[in-house]
C-alpha cells in the first residue's frame, strides 16, 4: 500500500506531488526519518498525528530548503541569523515566535504562538523541500512509543500502509534528533537562549557563536513560567462535555450544534475526529477573541468520542480546561 520510491530525480518528484497533495510522506534527514506532511494543511498535519497514534497533540518541527524560507514564517533575531549561518543545514532546530504571514497550520504547532523551524542536512530531504514549496511538517517517521526510524525498511515495520509512501534514501547518517534551541526570549536581552533538547549538534558550538545558553532546568529561574507554557490556553474559562448552552456561552461544536450560543464554531459538522483536529486550535482561538469581543463568559465545549484522533483532541481540550495558576 505504502509506495517504496527510489531517491532518484523520478522518486522525489513523486513525492513532492504526493505532498502537495495532501498526502504523507516519509523521507530521510541527517537525523532520522521524518513522517512529512504539507504544514500549511491542517488536514495533512491531523493525518500524521492519526498515522503515528500519537495520544497527544505535541509541536513539530517546520522543515525547509533554506534559512531565507524559514525565516518567511518567524520572527528571526541576531541569534537565529547567525546560529542558521553557522550551522544550517544542520542537526539544529530553532524556535521563534510565528509572524504574521506564518503560512504553518496552527495544529502543527500545537497552537502556539512560536514555531521550530529546521533546514535539514540531507541532499535528498532538500530536494524534496525545494519541489515541494511549501514547509513540511515532520516528526520521527514511527508510531507513538516506539524508537525512532533511521532506515526506509524501520519506517514501513510502523507505518506501512498508513502513509502514501517512503523515499528510500538508506541508513540516516547521524541517527540522532536534532538539538532544540529556544530564541523566543532572545529579543529583549533579558532572556537568554535555552536548550530545550539535546541532540545531534553540541551546545558548545552553539555557544561560541551567541554566547551563555540555559540548560534545561537552569531556564526557570530566567523565564517567567507563563512563557515556559508547553501549550495553548484559551483565555476564556472552558466548560467540557456540555449538554446544553447558555447565551452567554460561546460552543465549541462537534457534529450538530446545541442551540442557544452566543457564538458558535463548527469543528466537523459530520463529526469527523481529522477534520475537528485541524480546526480545533483555529476554533479556541477564533472563539476567545470572538466570546470577549462579545462579552461572553465562557467556551461549552460538546463531547468528542474518544477514538481515533479524538483522544488526542479530549487530551489537549482537558489541558485547556485545566485551573491555571
Ligand atoms: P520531533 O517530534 O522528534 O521532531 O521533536 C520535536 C521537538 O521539538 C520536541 O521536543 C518538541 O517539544 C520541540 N518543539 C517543536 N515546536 C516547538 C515549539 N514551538 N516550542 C517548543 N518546543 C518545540
Ligand atoms: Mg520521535
Amino acid at each position: 500500500m505504502t509506495e517504496r520510491l527510489a531517491d532518484d530525480a523520478a522518486g522525489v518528484a513523486r513525492a513532492a506531488r504526493l505532498l502537495r497533495d495532501g498526502h504523507l510522506v516519509a523521507f530521510a534527514t541527517e537525523t532520522v526519518y521524518g513522517l512529512g506532511g504539507d504544514a500549511t494543511d491542517g488536514r495533512a498535519v491531523a493525518g500524521i498525528f492519526a498515522a503515528k497514534g500519537r495520544p497527544q497533540f505535541n509541536p513539530l518541527i517546520a522543515h525547509y530548503p533554506d534559512a531565507a524560507e524559514a525565516f518567511r514564517d518567524v520572527i528571526a533575531n541576531d541569534a537565529a541569523r547567525a546560529l542558521a549561518a553557522a550551522f544550517w543545514p544542520g542537526p539544529l532546530t530553532l524556535v521563534l515566535p510565528r509572524n504574521a504571514a506564518c503560512r504553518v497550520d496552527l495544529l502543527a504547532g500545537a497552537g502556539l504562538d512560536t514555531l521550530a523551524v529546521r533546514v535539514p542536512a540531507h541532499p535528498v530531504a532538500l530536494a524534496l523541500l525545494a519541489a515541494v514549496g511549501r514547509p513540511v511538517a515532520a516528526p520521527s517517521a514511527n508510531r507513538s512509543g516506539q524508537v525512532s526510524p533511521t532506515t526506509a525498511a524501520h519506517v514501513l515495520d510502523g507505518l506501512d500502509a498508513r502513509i502514501a509512501a517512503v523515499l528510500d534514501s538508506g541508513p540516516c547518517p547521524v541517527g540522532v534528533e536534532s538539538t532544540v534551541l529556544d530564541l523566543t526570549g532572545a529579543r529583549p536581552m533579558l532572556l537568554q537562549p535555552v536548550l530545550l533538547r539535546p541532540g545531534g549538534l553540541a551546545v558548545e558550538a552553539i555557544e561560541a557563536r551567541i554566547g551563555p545558553v540555559c540548560r534545561a532546568g537552569e531556564a526557570s529561574v530566567l523565564r517567567s513560567p507563563g512563557m515556559l507554557a508547553s501549550h495553548y490556553a484559551p483565555s476564556l474559562p472552558l466548560r467540557l462535555g456540555a449538554r446544553d448552552v447558555a447565551p452567554d456561552e460561546a460552543l465549541l461544536a462537534f457534529g450538530p450544534p446545541l442551540p442557544g450560543a452566543g457564538a458558535v464554531f463548527q469543528l466537523s459538522a459530520a463529526g469527523d475526529a481529522v477534520e475537528a483536529a485541524a480546526r480545533l486550535f483555529a476554533g479556541l482561538r477564533w472563539l476567545d477573541t470572538e466570546g470577549k469581543t462579545r462579552g461572553l463568559v465562557r467556551i461549552a465545549v460538546m463531547t468528542v468520542p474518544r477514538d481515533g484522533l479524538g483522544l488526542a483532541i479530549n487530551d489537549r481540550l482537558s489541558r485547556a480546561a485545566a485551573p491555571r495558576g
